[in-house]
C-alpha cells in the first residue's frame, strides 16, 4: 500500500526544497519525491495524508548518545567543572546502582525522546550495548551501537579484548535490518595503546564500525601531551605505568593504528592544523557535539575549518548527562551559532540541516541507505509543524527550521515506512510504564 506525505514543504537536503511537495512511500522505502501533482499522477490509488504547513525532510541522525545514561540527565551538575569527578560519578552509579532493567529502561527513554525529536537513527555508545539495542528494537529507532571497552592497564590488554570480542559475538545475534553492532574503545586515557590496537585489527578484521571519544579536554591533552593531570594522577593512584606520547590525542591515535579503521571520533575539539589534515587524509569522522563540550567547559570543535577541509562532520547530542536534551535542531543552530561567535564563519541553514541528515548518515556508514529523501532510499523522515507563533512568518524553511524551531515542533517520525512517532504518541512501547519506571530509577540514583 503506497502513501502519500504531501506537506507545504518537502526538503530532499541534496536537491532544492520543493513547495507544496510530496513523498509517496511503499514497504519501507521512498518511492517518489517531487511537486504534489507529479506524485499524484505516479501513484493514482495511494492514501494520501495531507500535513499542511509543515515540512517533510530526511530524518535527524544523531551520531553520538549514551542512551543509557538518560536517567542521569540534570544529575550531575555539581560535578560539572571536573571532568575527571563527573566520569568518575557516570560509571559508578552505572555500573554500581542500575540494574540491567534499569539501563534498558534508561535507554528506551533517551530512544523515546529521540524519536519525539524526529531523530530516526542513533550513533550509540554503550557499555551496556545489548540494552541499547533492545531499546532501538522496541522504538523503532535505525542505528549503530557500539560496545564500550575500558582498560588503561597495559597488563590487561588481551583480557579486555577477549571480553569485547565475547559481547560483540553475543551481540551480533541481535542485529538487524535497523541495528548494527560496532565497537568503541572508550577514551585515550581510559584504554591502553595495546588494547587500542587490538581492537583497531579487529575492527578492520571483521569490519565493524569502530567510535571513540578524541581531544576532548583539557586533561586528556595534558595526560597525553605532559603525563601530568587528573587522569594520569588516576592512573598512578592505581599503579599502572604511563609513558605520554607527547603528541596531540589525534596523533597518538593514528600510531596506535585506530585511524586505520576511518573512525567515527566524538568531539576533536583539541586540534591543530596538522590534526584536521590527517582527520581528512586518514577518512576519520567527527561527530561535533557543541551543547555537551559547552556544558561541561570544554571549549568547542572547529566545526567551520572541519568543512572547510572537507572532514565529515555529523552532529551529536552526547550523553543527555551533559547536554540535558537530545534534540538535533537545537544542535544544529547552537552549532551555527557557535561558529559565528568564535570561528567568524557564517554557516547556512542548509549546511546545518546537511549535517544534521547527510552528513550524519556518512558517519555511520550508512549514506548509501538513508540521510536524503531520494526515491529507493530507506523511508525515514521527520515531519515538522511550520505553523507556530515562534515560526511565522516563513520566508525560508530552512532558515525556520534550523533558527525557529526545535524537536519539539516534531509532528512525525517514520523510520523504514513505519511511522514511530505520530499524534503525540510514540507508538512501540508504552510510554506510562517507562515514565514510571524512570521515576524509580531515579529515586535510585539520588
Ligand atoms: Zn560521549
Amino acid at each position: 500500500m503506497t502513501k502519500i506525505y504531501r506537506a507545504r514543504w518537502v526538503l530532499p537536503i541534496t536537491d532544492e526544497p520543493i513547495r507544496d511537495g510530496a513523498v509517496a512511500v511503499e514497504g519501507t522505502r521512498v518511492a517518489g519525491v517531487g511537486p504534489r501533482r507529479e506524485v499524484s499522477e505516479r501513484f493514482p490509488s495511494a492514501e494520501v495524508i495531507e500535513l499542511g504547513e509543515a515540512a517533510v525532510l530526511p530524518g535527524f541522525i544523531n551520531c553520538h548518545t549514551h542512551l543509557e545514561l538518560t536517567a542521569m540527565r540534570g544529575f550531575l551538575e555539581p560535578e560539572e567543572g571536573d571532568f575527571f569527578a563527573w566520569l568518575r560519578k557516570v560509571t559508578a552509579s552505572r555500573n554500581e546502582r542500575m540494574s540491567a532493567d534499569d539501563l534498558y529502561v534508561s535507554a528506551a527513554w533517551g530512544a523515546v525522546e529521540a524519536a519525539r525529536a524526529g531523530v530516526t537513527c542513533v550513533g550509540d555508545a554503550s557499555d551496556s550495548a545489548m540494552m541499547s539495542m533492545l531499546a532501538l528494537r522496541d522504538v523503532g529507532l535505525r542505528g549503530v551501537v557500539f560496545q564500550e571497552s575500558f582498560g588503561p592497564d597495559p597488563r590487561l590488554a588481551e583480557q579486555n579484548f577477549a571480553k569485547l570480542k565475547l559481547k560483540v559475538d553475543e551481540l551480533r545475534e541481535f542485529q538487524s535490518e535497523l541495528v548494527r553492532v560496532g565497537v568503541s574503545p572508550h577514551a585515550p586515557y581510559t584504554v591502553c595503546r595495546p588494547q587500542l590496537e587490538l581492537i583497531s585489527e579487529f575492527a578492520i578484521s571483521d569490519r565493524l564500525p569502530l567510535m571513540m571519544h578524541a581531544a576532548e579536554s583539557e586533561a586528556e591533552e595534558l595526560f597525553l601531551r605532559e603525563g601530568t593531570g587528573r587522569f594520569a594522577d588516576g592512573l598512578a593512584r592505581r599503579g599502572i605505568e604511563w609513558t605520554p606520547p607527547r603528541i596531540s590525542p589525534i596523533q597518538y591515535l593514528k600510531q596506535a593504528g585506530v585511524l586505520d579503521t576511518q573512525p567515527l571520533l566524538a568531539h576533536c575539539i583539541r586540534v591543530d592544523v596538522d590534526d584536521i589534515e590527517t582527520l581528512r587524509e586518514t577518512g576519520a569522522k567527527v561527530a561535533h557535539c557543541p551543547k555537551s563540550n559547552a556544558k561541561l567547559g570544554h571549549g568547542r570543535a572547529p566545526f567551520a575549518k572541519f568543512l572547510a577541509k572537507g572532514v565529515v562532520v555529523g552532529l551529536g547530542s552526547d550523553s543527555v548527562a551533559s547536554n540535558n536534551t537530545c534534540d538535533i535542531i537545537e544542535e544544529a543552530r547552537f552549532a551555527a551559532s557557535i561558529a559565528r561567535s568564535s570561528e567568524n564563519s557564517f554557516l547556512k541553514s542548509s549546511q546545518m540541516l546537511a549535517a544534521a541528515t547527510v552528513e550524519g548518515a556518512r558517519c555511520l556508514g550508512l549514506e548509501t541507505r538513508i540521510g536524503v529523501l531520494r526515491e529507493g532510499w530507506q523511508a525515514d523522515l521527520v515531519v515538522v509543524g511550520l505553523n507556530g507563533a515562534h515560526q511565522l512568518p516563513v520566508y525560508d524553511p530552512l532558515t525556520t527550521l534550523v533558527f525557529s524551531s526545535s524537536g519539539r515542533d516534531v509532528l512525525l517520525t517514520m523510520i523504514a515506512g513505519r511511522e514511530v512517532y505520530r499524534d503525540q504518541r510514540v507508538t512501540g512501547v508504552d510510554e506510562e510504564r517507562l515514565r514510571a519506571r524512570m521515576n524509580e530509577i531515579a529515586q535510585k540514583l539520588n
